[in-house]
């Protein structure tokens, strides 16, 4: 990260909006290739939704595994400069020659941060942490995970004028909080603009039938990745939201709202691998509970399928080919599931301990448009055209695995290095 004064203008080579691990890709190949870059992501660290992963397949080795090495890359690179808590405000000029207005939230927090945790002690101030989808709660002055990069701490801007933030400051022995911070503007000029915000989950509240908000243990794919991540709400622990007990039986539901003309009309691609990775977590702590797939396909392209035949291997996870029409609730907390056996053509109903709702992926593009003219479908992902103004890269092209990501984020790279074959 650098340090910039308000009004302050600098130049690079390529903009790359959004520190997930398609920009953070992207980023890195250009300035390993010798180009100056800027990145920047609205969190307070980098490393997108994959930071709130507990494993990730196919070789189910946690985040940490692969940020830290990218992490590692940006760090000794000084052509990758990048701003934590910054957005674009306003794009001109068009692939060659762009300028671009860019606002930088403060952090109310400086780099003599050590996250020795001491302020965070010593904070009234409680509220729901997003970063655990809710399941958990945060201080208002908070490391947003175990693993955040930059590893500073941030103060939620909601209470940076309430009079308990005074006990933190006070708290604070490396004079590190700075509550009298203020947002900064500043203008890069660059010849071309990766756009890679990444993605957001489907509201399952829009999803009545299915009953989540209304019925205690129903969570949905996210949430059950913070469950089941050491450093997430309950360390690692799968247990029931109503009650904080274990699990004898779950039900994964899936296309939970996709492939659905009402939601979201198309398959995000990695659900059906993902709730058969959750399977192996839960299979891990309770070797004998009963794990329930509801789908319509099984969809694990290419080499995945070998992580499928894998786990349907385990003869107490059972594959049901058939769409979830309702969950309830039952006395005593447990979940109750009717679903259509598309096979036998029958109507079977379950009750299990608890459900997973396996939601798809929404592009954030479709809720927050770059400022720009730009080319996107009706589901509001980018369309890869030679023509667009901003490359895009990773899930905001479509809804993909981070290998995937990967690939795209690369040729992202290089369609900005074709922007101008001399820069
Ligand atoms: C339940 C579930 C489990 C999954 N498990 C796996 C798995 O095991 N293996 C696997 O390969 N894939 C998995 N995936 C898919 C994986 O999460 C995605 O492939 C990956 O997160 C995509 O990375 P990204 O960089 O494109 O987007 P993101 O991770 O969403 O990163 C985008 C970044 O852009 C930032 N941003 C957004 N808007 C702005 C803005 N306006 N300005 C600046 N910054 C912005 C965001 O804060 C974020 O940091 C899973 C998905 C789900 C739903």
């Amino acid at each position: 990260m650098v340090e910039v004064q308000n009004g302050e203008a600098l130049q690079a080579h390529t903009l790359v909006v959004g520190g997930g691990i398609s920009g953070i890709t992207a980023g890195i190949e250009l300035a390993e290739v010798g180009r100056d870059i800027i990145l920047i992501e609205r969190n307070p660290y980098l490393g997108g939704r994959v930071a709130q992963m507990n494993l990730y397949f196919p070789k189910l080795c946690p985040p940490s595994c692969g940020m830290e090495i990218n992490f590692r890359r940006i760090k000794n690179n000084d052509r990758f400069k990048f701003f934590t808590l910054a957005t674009v405000d306003k794009i001109s000029g068009e692939p060659g020659n762009f300028e671009v207005q860019i606002k930088i939230q403060p952090r109310y927090v400086n780099s003599k941060c050590t996250a020795c945790g001491d302020c965070e002690k010593d904070c009234a101030i409680e509220v729901e942490n997003e970063f655990d989808y809710g399941i958990s709660k945060r201080k208002a002055i908070y490391l947003p995970h175990d693993m955040s990069f930059p590893h500073l701490y941030v103060v939620d801007p909601k209470y940076v004028n309430d009079e308990a933030m005074k006990a933190c400051v006070d708290a604070c022995e490396y004079d590190a909080i700075e509550l009298d911070m203020k947002p900064i503007n500043i203008t890069v000029k660059v010849k071309s603009i990766i756009w890679a915000t990444g993605w957001q989950p489907y509201d399952a509240a829009k999803i009545e039938n299915l009953g989540f908000g209304r019925v205690a243990n129903v969570i949905t794919n996210v949430m059950m990745e913070r469950l089941a991540s050491s450093d997430g709400p309950t360390q690692g622990r799968i247990v029931r939201p109503s009650d904080g007990e274990g699990i004898k039986s779950v039900a994964f539901v899936q296309c939970a709202g996709s492939r659905d003309e009402n939601h979201l009309p198309y398959c995000s691609g990695i659900c059906c691998l993902a709730s058969m990775k959750q399977a192996t977590y839960v299979r891990e702590i309770y070797p004998d509970a009963e794990i329930h797939i509801f789908y319509i396909d099984v969809r694990s392209p290419g080499r995945l399928e070998d992580f499928y035949v894998k786990v349907d291997e385990d003869e107490k996870i059972h594959f049901h080919r058939g769409k979830v029409a309702e969950i309830t609730e039952v006395p005593g907390g447990r979940v109750k599931l009717v679903a259509e056996d598309t096979m036998a053509g029958d109507i079977n109903t379950i009750e299990v301990d608890m459900a997973v709702l396996a939601t798809g992926m929404v592009p954030n593009t479709a809720v927050d448009k770059p400022p720009v003219e730009v080319e996107m479908d009706e589901n509001g992902f980018l369309i890869a055209r030679e023509a667009q103004t901003v490359i895009g890269a990773g899930t905001v092209v479509r809804p993909v695995d981070v290998a995937s990501c990967v690939q795209d984020a690369t040729g992202a790279a290089m369609k900005a290095l074709q922007t101008i074959i001399d820069g």
